[in-house]
């Protein structure tokens, strides 16, 4: 099991978080970061990222969550914000069908923007909202991250549940992808 850490670390990478505005992206990344969670000093990609130190085996991964800061309203996330991203949460919120209708949207953008071979955990947030406002069951998200080839878990930001998971799923795969690539 993977722990937080603030030494030096040794490895780096980027993962970004995508989705429909007010899915929880930002509420998932404050939950998952202990670390720092500041505005981007480039306000014309007007991001905000945050860094949490994790360790895995004896390897300390420094993992750079980037966040849309709500540029995703105005259609103004470009190539630059997905340019060196390893991994992906992609979030819908299971009590709004639009936005599970737009998964395909955002996977087709990843396909034209992202890195081919990135890691991808399609996140279905507010499982706290299950028993009396759910739209999209368990089922439907796990058929189609399983169709589109991947990783799928259902979160709560609010509840603090599994939100560790989803990230550490994501960064532990990406750290078995690029340390086999360095063989
Ligand atoms: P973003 O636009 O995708 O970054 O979404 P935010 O993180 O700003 O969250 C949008 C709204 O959803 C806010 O009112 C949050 O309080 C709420 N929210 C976020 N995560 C959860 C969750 O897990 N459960 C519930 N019930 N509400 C949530």
């Amino acid at each position: 099991m993977a722990d937080s850490y603030d030494e030096e670390c040794d490895y780096l990478f980027k993962a970004v978080l995508i989705g429909d505005s007010a899915v929880g992206k930002s509420n998932l990344l404050s939950r998952f970061a202990t670390d720092e969670f500041r505005l981007d000093s480039k306000p014309t990609i007007g991001v905000e990222f945050a860094y949490r130190n994790v360790k895995i085996g004896d390897k300390i991964i420094k993992a750079q969550i980037w966040d849309t800061a709500g540029q995703e309203r105005f259609r103004a996330i470009t190539s630059s914000y997905y340019r060196g991203a390893l991994g992906a949460l992609l979030v819908y919120d299971i009590s709004r069908r639009t936005t599970f209708r737009n998964v395909k949207k955002w996977m087709h953008e990843l396909r034209e923007f992202g890195n081919l071979d990135m890691v991808v955990v399609l996140v279905g947030n507010k499982s706290d909202l299950g028993d009396q406002r759910r739209e999209v069951s368990e089922e439907e998200g796990r058929n189609l991250a399983e169709m589109e080839g991947l990783f799928f878990m259902e979160t709560s930001a609010l509840e603090n549940v599994n939100v560790e998971e989803a990230f550490l799923r994501m960064i532990t795969k990406i750290h078995e992808i690029t340390s086999q690539k360095c063989l």
